[in-house]
């Protein structure tokens, strides 16, 4: 383990926007990858209902026994929800679409917003000694995307370069505020980082540059190339990092995750 590593326990980052397809589990995957390369312990927590995390990370369908909904739901035992992958010093909890009807069974449920922290909580984590645990959210603002920003740290926003990017943050920010209302109010935004970004594409820098221009310091220096290297890995079950470590998005990577630990937010 890393002398980094945090006395204080992980650090806890939800990976969000409620968006779909703008990179939050490519994201999660390939960073907490290259954040491995670097020496750190990190655990992906699968909180979307499709399972692209799980499956991008190689874990079939029939070695989910123990998931994220037990996780939240039932009193499963920690050591049986975390799951090592191939990659040392990575694990996963991972998730079927059973977690789809999560959102409704926690309605009247007097804890259904801090299941989550309460799971990553436990002392039985401690043994795992887990540097970063990433979470990977599900594209929508409902109960367990707040489960993520209520057991979180910090928030981290992938903005795909494409029209109307920007469009969604407000509501996404919302969020963040409500959530800082309602039980975490030290959460914060770890940072936002443009994904799929295409240099020569005039739509992506403008994206950028609106970005930069109100978002200030909260945009990551780094940005994520569209590099189709990155979309071919996980049907190799694979972080790009690993399916090709020379490619731009694997560099993009390792850069973010360096950006990320140099970041002083808590
Ligand atoms: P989300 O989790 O937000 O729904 P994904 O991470 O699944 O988004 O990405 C959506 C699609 O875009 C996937 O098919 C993924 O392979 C592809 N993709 C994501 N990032 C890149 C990239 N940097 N270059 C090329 N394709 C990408
Ligand atoms: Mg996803």
């Amino acid at each position: 383990m890393s002398d980094l590593s945090r006395p204080e326990g992980p650090k806890i980052i939800a990976v969000a926007n409620q968006k779909g397809g703008v990179g939050k589990t490519t994201t999660s995957i390939n960073l907490a990858a290259a954040l491995v390369e670097l020496g750190k312990r990190v655990l992906l927590v699968d909180l979307d209902p499709q399972g692209n995390a799980s499956t991008g990370l190689g874990v079939e369908n029939d070695e989910r026994d123990y998931t994220t909904y037990e996780l939240l739901l039932e009193d499963v035992d920690l050591d049986e929800v975390v799951q090592g992958t191939d990659i040392d010093g990575l694990f996963i909890v991972p998730a079927t679409v059973d977690l789809s009807s999560a959102d409704i069974e926690l309605i009247s449920n007097e804890k259904r917003s801090f299941l989550l922290h309460d799971a990553l909580r436990q002392t039985a984590m401690d043994a795992f000694a887990f540097d970063y645990i990433l979470i990977d959210c599900p594209p929508s603002l409902n109960l367990l995307t707040v489960n993520a920003m209520i057991a979180a740290h910090s928030v981290l926003v992938p903005l795909q370069s494409e029209f109307f990017a920007l469009e969604g943050l407000s509501q996404l920010m919302l969020t963040i505020r409500e959530v800082r209302q309602s039980g975490n109010k030290d959460l914060r935004i770890e940072g936002v980082v443009l994904t799929m970004y295409d240099r020569r594409n005039n739509l992506s820098q403008q994206v950028e540059s609106d970005a930069r221009s109100n978002l200030g310091d909260l945009v990551f220096q780094t940005v994520i190339p569209r590099n189709v290297r990155v979309s071919e890995a996980p049907s190799f079950a694979m972080p790009v990092l690993s399916y090709d470590t020379t490619s731009k998005g694997a560099s993009a990577y390792r850069s973010l995750a360096k950006e990320l630990i140099n970041n002083n937010t808590i």
